[in-house]
């Protein structure tokens, strides 16, 4: 298989475009939508609406959730189709703007990747359609429902109970810091027929907002990422139809309710690692003028060599970040298997781009802990740590690489 490095012509030129709106319009705007912890909907409905207009999905978090059949037609027809690489060059220079926005656009969000790799063809036609008319309004957003108060990492040990009555399930409990969960039009909600059957309990539903006995709880108040909304979602008695089980009954015959979840995350781990790029790129080259400003012609000499080396190092963890987000997402574009790529660039992502931040502040001195006239290094020192934090902490990753290297041994 040939090694490509280079972007092709469209590529480049989205790229450049999405970069030009970051700097001229979304960046200026980002402090006071963290202030105001929120984004005005017509700025939102805008954004969305060029997203549609560049005839991509990648800006509306839908990214690279095609099905199998979706992409091998798109592959005869035209070679691969390229949407997980579109996606992460496309969220790293939005999160370089802001990265609450990339959250916040209308769409499906993360609950586009289960309806689509799971969903039956009347659920994809039903669930995706609440999203076509962009005019219309109020704007419509999806969210993904798998976290709990006591089901994190563990997503293994979900409670939130299923029981089937009649053509209907009856679901209760709570699920927790779901993002855009207040404002969705629907949520994936990960449920269990018994938690003693682990992953092989686990069903999926798609629970419309306004069904009785789905409320939303708190909306969380957050270090980082405030104009983002995380919520919390109480389900008591409430009942859903057999039509929104996802997939239908036959899927779960195995632990493919579990594998849903799963699957969502080889597609969403490079996008969440490129938005880490995105706001760690920030930061670096935040410091790099600072250093050139401050350092470059002042004495003692030998603390601008200091600063530059360091500056290097942060540079070379992106690049490298980068470099893991792109063939991860390469990997899925061409219908490889990449669970441990995927969770190798967000675990590498995260750290470096936590890295850049701490160091953007460190090397701007007392100044930039400041937020009187470094409020955007303030601001990223908030945004970032949570990158290292969804769609499976660190820590999650690091376990994640170790399981999949090890079987690859074994079939060495
Ligand atoms: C802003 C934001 C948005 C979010 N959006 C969504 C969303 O849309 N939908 C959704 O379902 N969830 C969402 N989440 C939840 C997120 O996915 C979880 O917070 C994350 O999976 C970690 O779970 P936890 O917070 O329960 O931490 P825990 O799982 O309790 O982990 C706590 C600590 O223990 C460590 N740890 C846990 N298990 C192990 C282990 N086996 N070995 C070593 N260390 C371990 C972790 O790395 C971490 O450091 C969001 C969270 C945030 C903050």
């Amino acid at each position: 298989m040939p090694i490509e490095f280079s972007l092709t012509k469209k590529q480049l030129e989205m790229r450049e475009g999405i970069r030009g709106l970051a700097k001229n319009v979304i960046r200026p705007q980002a402090l006071s939508w963290d202030r105001a912890g929120g984004i005005p909907e017509e700025f939102l409905r805008n954004m969305a609406r060029l997203a549609t207009s560049m005839g991509s999905n990648a800006m509306r978090s839908g990214v690279g959730d095609e099905t199998e059949e979706e992409k091998k037609e798109a592959e005869t027809k035209r070679g691969p189709s390229g949407s997980n690489l579109f996606g992460v060059l496309a969220s790293e220079e939005l999160a370089w703007g802001d990265g609450s926005l990339l959250l916040g656009l209308p769409g499906p969000g993360l609950g586009g990747p289960p309806v689509r790799s799971s969903g039956t063809a009347e659920q994809k036609k039903r669930f995706f359609g609440v999203f076509q008319d962009l005019d219309d309004s109020p704007l419509k957003w999806g969210a993904y429902g798998l976290t709990e108060p006591n089901a994190g990492s563990d997503v293994s040990g979900i409670r939130t109970s299923c029981r089937k009555d009649g053509r209907h399930w009856v679901l209760n409990g709570r699920k927790c810091y779901i993002t855009n969960g207040a404002r969705a039009s629907w949520t994936v909600i990960f449920a269990t027929i018994d938690p003693a059957l682990g992953r092989a309990g686990h069903r999926a539903f798609v629970v419309e907002k306004g069904t009785p006995g789905f409320s939303v709880g708190r909306i969380e108040e957050k270090m980082g990422l405030r104009a983002s909304e995380t919520a919390e979602l109480v389900l008591e008695d409430c009942r859903v139809s057999e039509d929104n089980l996802l997939g239908g009954e036959e899927k779960y015959v195995s632990k493919e309710g579990f594998m849903t979840a799963m699957k969502t995350f080889d597609n969403t781990r490079p996008l969440v690692a490129a938005m880490a790029c995105g706001i760690g790129r920030g930061a670096y080259e935040y410091a790099c003028d600072f250093a050139r400003h401050n350092y470059m012609l002042a004495r003692p000499v030998p603390r601008y060599a200091a600063i530059i080396e360091r500056l290097a190092k942060v540079g070379r963890s992106l690049e490298a970040s980068r470099s893991l987000v792109w063939r991860a997402a390469w990997m899925a574009d061409n219908g490889l298997s990449n669970a441990k790529e995927a969770s190798m660039s967000k675990a590498m992502a995260g750290q470096a781009a936590i890295k850049a931040c701490i160091e953007a502040i460190e090397i701007c001195g007392a100044e930039g802990s400041i937020a009187r006239d470094h409020q955007l290094l303030e601001k990223w020192f908030r945004d970032i740590k949570v990158y290292d934090i969804f769609e499976g902490t660190g820590a999650i990753q690091r376990i994640v690489i170790s399981k999949r290297l090890i079987s690859d041994l074994k079939s060495f």
